[in-house]
């Protein structure tokens, strides 16, 4: 189930295998596929998934993918949301053959609902939407007919049309599908297709005060646009009987075929809009885009590369069963693309000052440090070196514990890539706390080894301290400490399972002078503490700088313990 996918191609799955039994019996011979997305949110970390599997069937199959905005709830439409929609996919990697939208289907739909009166497959009901929720029956018990059932054809498109004309209010009449009350499957109960809303629609404005339902505008949107396999996720199996009768009763010449999978859901994780949306709302997190979101647009811009994301939902597979995948998993694919796309450079989070007291006053010299080990063909960046540096306030230990092998007292360590030092003296402030310390440097050791193959068990990283950038850094965790956060009981809040410490803010940081001209959107490698991403708030005066993951990969550990 982990096996690495090849990018970009989705692996052999079991729709694919649908798909071939179509094309060899010849119920359909090409293979189109569409994204439907309700522009009610932005995209999240489960998007990607249904992303992935619509555009790279289609491309598999030599067919075409749109994206079809669902925008058949008048009410919900976003302006905001529909952009970031086609800006996200993009940015994943992939180019939407055409965007359309549910509403550019409601006259097909119109036309669709006028036949099903005259076949007698469809009437005007008068019931309330609390009666005919009582009406429905439940899963035990069969459904009872509505009074209006029988009305003829004739009063009916006489209704219906009336309906279209606005003179009735909102909620007073529906149309019903003419299916089966006592169906042991509640979604052919005589659903709703058509409902007054008497709201203008985005795009439609007010030609229409009646409204077709999802599960009707659906399989006709699929079918008129010529869509050959609707790929949606399970919890719409339920729905694919009305699917099929809506296409069968319309008469479509070459119905669409839906085919459900699982959704992607991811522990510690919320990928549903409308809870994103609450954490918005609530001002939990700053905003659509903050880095802790699982949405598309806060991964970004956390630094979570588009091909690690695509990779990662590859490698958590395509299947038909319930399943909960690690973070872990998405972490291990984020660092192993960075690994070899991300330049190196050093920055040091919690400064302590170092002094080299046998380096020459106002000398200053060059190291040339490969920018990735993993791609020498990219070259070398150019770190500065002089008397003064900043280490990591971790690195020193004044009574090292067993197995501490940075700087104490008397220890000599490697600076990375520059000279061995050796600690003399800590200098203290008043109240006892480290402020400097006083170390000697060995000439001997230019490039980070000795002569004498003499052996130090510690590499730390440094900056120096004449030749730096203050930075802030934000240093993210997760954003829930509860493997399902979505509480789904009754007044069930979330919010109890929010991680109090998801986010901590270093100012102060001193970067590596390379990094200064770096752009927002940039990821580097800062040795020994993480990948980091140039957050949009970034000013020249000040760099902010996101940690999108740490170097430590919890993921083999999760993998041989499953
Ligand atoms: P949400 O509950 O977050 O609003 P949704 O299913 O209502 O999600 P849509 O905008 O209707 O979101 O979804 C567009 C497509 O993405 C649908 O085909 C849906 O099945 C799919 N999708 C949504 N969430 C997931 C997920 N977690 N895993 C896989 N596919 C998903
Ligand atoms: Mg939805």
């Amino acid at each position: 189930m982990f096996k690495k996918m090849t990018d970009g191609e989705i692996g052999s799955n079991f729709i694919h295998e649908l798909i071939d039994e179509d094309l060899r019996t010849g119920a359909f011979n090409h293979v189109q596929t569409r994204f439907p997305p309700e522009p009610n949110g932005y995209l999240h970390i489960g998007h990607v998934k249904a992303i992935t599997i619509n555009f790279t069937t289609a491309r598999k199959y030599g067919g075409v993918c749109n994206l079809r905005l669902d925008d058949t709830n008048p009410v919900k439409e976003d302006d905001e949301y529909v952009n970031s929609i086609i800006e996200d996919i993009r940015w994943l990697g992939f180019e939407p053959n055409r965007i359309l939208y549910g509403s550019d289907y409601f006259d097909i739909c119109y036309e669709s609902a006028v036949m099903l009166i005259k076949k007698g497959k469809a009437y005007v009901c008068d019931l309330s939407a609390e009666e005919i929720r009582e009406y429905r029956g439940t899963l035990k018990e069969p459904g009872r007919e509505s009074p209006y059932r029988s009305r003829s054809a004739e009063e009916n498109l006489e209704l219906f049309e009336r309906m279209r004309a606005g003179e009735f209010e909102n909620g007073q009449k529906t149309l019903r599908a003419k299916i089966d009350m006592s169906s042991g499957n509640l979604n052919m109960r005589d659903p709703i297709i058509y409902r007054i809303m008497k709201i203008p629609h985005a795009r439609t404005g007010d030609k229409w005060c009646i409204y077709p339902m999802y599960d009707f505008n659906h399989p006709i949107s699929d079918a008129a646009e010529g869509v050959t396999h609707s790929l949606c996720t399970l919890e719409f199996e339920d729905h694919r009987p009305l699917y099929d009768w809506v296409l069968r009763e319309i008469e479509w010449p070459a119905p669409s075929r839906q085919i459900e999978f699982a959704r992607l859901n991811l522990n510690y994780t919320l990928t549903s809009k409308r809870k994103c949306l609450a954490l918005v709302q609530k001002g939990i997190v700053s905003g659509w885009d903050d880095p802790r979101m699982a949405t598309l647009a806060g991964m970004r811009r956390r630094g979570y590369p588009a091909r690690a994301l695509r990779n990662f939902v590859e490698t958590a597979g395509v299947s038909k069963t319930y399943s909960v995948v690690d973070f872990a998993l998405l972490e291990h694919c984020v660092r192993d693309e960075l690994n070899f796309t991300a330049p190196r450079a050093m920055a040091v989070l919690d400064p302590l000052k170092v002094t080299i007291e046998n380096y020459p006053e106002n000398k200053t010299e060059y190291f040339d440090v490969l920018i990735n080990p993993e791609k020498p063909e990219l070259g070398t960046r150019r770190m500065s070196f002089s008397k003064q540096l900043y280490i990591e306030r971790a690195d020193f230990m004044e009574e090292p514990v067993k197995g501490y092998f940075r700087l104490s007292p008397g220890a000599e360590v490697r600076l990375k890539s520059a000279y061995f030092i050796t600690c003399k003296e800590a200098v203290k402030n008043g109240d006892g706390s480290v402020s400097e310390l006083i170390c000697t440097y060995d000439p001997e050791t230019r490039g980070g080894d000795s002569k004498d193959k003499r052996k130090v068990k510690g590499t730390i990283h440094w900056v120096d301290l004449n030749n730096c950038k203050d930075a802030e850094v934000r240093l993210y965790d997760r954003l829930f400490i509860a493997e399902n956060p979505s509480d789904e009981t009754e007044n069930g809040d979330f919010t109890k399972n929010l991680n109090p410490d998801s986010l901590r803010t270093v100012r102060g940081a001193k970067l590596e002078s390379c990094l200064s001209e770096s752009l927002p959107g940039d990821t580097f490698q800062f040795l020994r503490t993480g990948y980091f991403s140039k957050d949009s708030d970034s000013t020249s005066d000040k760099p902010v700088f996101n940690r999108v993951v740490s170097l430590k990969d919890s993921w083999e550990k999760v993998k041989k313990n499953a």
